[in-house]
């Protein structure tokens, strides 16, 4: 795929995921933007490079970054919201100031570099946003309350823009199973036997393998390009076969 003259704008492009997106972006010749709020990747800025150091919860730094964007590249043509950090607890577990940050970060970023981004496909009559959720949009396990409830509800913002925005702008959501990332293997640490917890992942999978940020990353840009253009409003599970047999239906 050749992305020569396209802006991608990606979020949490530092590390995991959002990193992979934007190495393999960068690769097909896209402009890439890519915002985090890690600070050890902002010396990686080149003529189609822009780090812009943003938290995408915040309406400032959100409308900030995108003026820097229209600066430096004139547009964008594709967003890949993809920020995300997980926080683990009950509904009585989870304080209210947790609940908050992962609402913030995990769903109304969404909305805000959605409400920012649209603009700049709307003037040009193209452009597709990717809003990455997870199986957990789908199913759940203990003490991911918020997490959840989040990723859920990306569903329901994909499936609006998606209605909104046609015929000219696409929105999917990209629902990973579980991927080998920094935060995957964050939550594993805070686990007392991380390698037992390791392989349950590995189990669960049908694949018997967890996935790669490159695997994600490929889907993305396969839905970014017009390969994929009657493609919107769809949540696209990438999982390895995550859930989908019956407990016990071994014979
Ligand atoms: P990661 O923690 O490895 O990387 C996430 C990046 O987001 C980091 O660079 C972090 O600095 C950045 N970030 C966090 N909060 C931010 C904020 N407020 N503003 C800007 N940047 C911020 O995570 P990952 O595993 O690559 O996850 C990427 C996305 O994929 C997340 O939305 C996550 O929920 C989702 N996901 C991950 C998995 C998995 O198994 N790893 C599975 C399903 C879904």
């Amino acid at each position: 795929m050749n992305y020569q003259n396209k802006t991608v704008v990606i979020t949490g492009a530092a590390k995991g995921i959002g990193a992979a997106c934007a190495k393999l972006f960068f690769d097909a010749g896209a402009n890439v933007v890519l915002l985090d709020v890690a600070k050890d990747t902002s010396n990686i800025n080149d003529d189609r490079r822009l780090y812009i150091h943003c938290d995408v919860s915040s309406e400032t730094q959100v409308n900030e970054a995108f003026q820097k964007v229209e600066q430096h590249f004139g547009s964008v043509d594709f967003l890949v919201n993809n920020a995300g950090i997980q926080r683990y607890g009950t509904v009585t577990e989870t304080t209210v100031e947790e609940w908050d940050l992962v609402m913030n970060v995990n769903l109304k970023s969404l909305f805000l570099c959605s409400k920012y981004a649209i603009p700049f496909m709307l003037e040009k009559k193209k452009g597709v946003v990717i809003n990455i959720a997870s199986v957990q949009a789908f199913l759940s396990q203990q003490k991911v309350a918020a997490y959840t409830t989040a990723k859920s509800a990306i569903l329901g913002l994909t499936r609006s823009i998606a209605v909104d925005y046609a015929p000219h702008i696409r929105c999917v959501a990209v629902c990973p199973g579980t991927i080998d990332t920094p935060m995957l293997r964050d939550s594993i640490a805070l686990s007392p036997d991380p390698d037992e917890v390791m392989q349950e992942c590995v189990d669960m999978h049908l694949t018997k393998r967890i996935g790669t940020p490159e695997e994600v990353a490929e889907l993305v840009m396969f839905l970014c390009d017009d390969k994929a253009s009657f493609i919107t409003g769809q949540a696209i599970r990438i999982d390895g076969g995550l859930g989908i047999t019956i407990q016990g239906s071994k014979r």
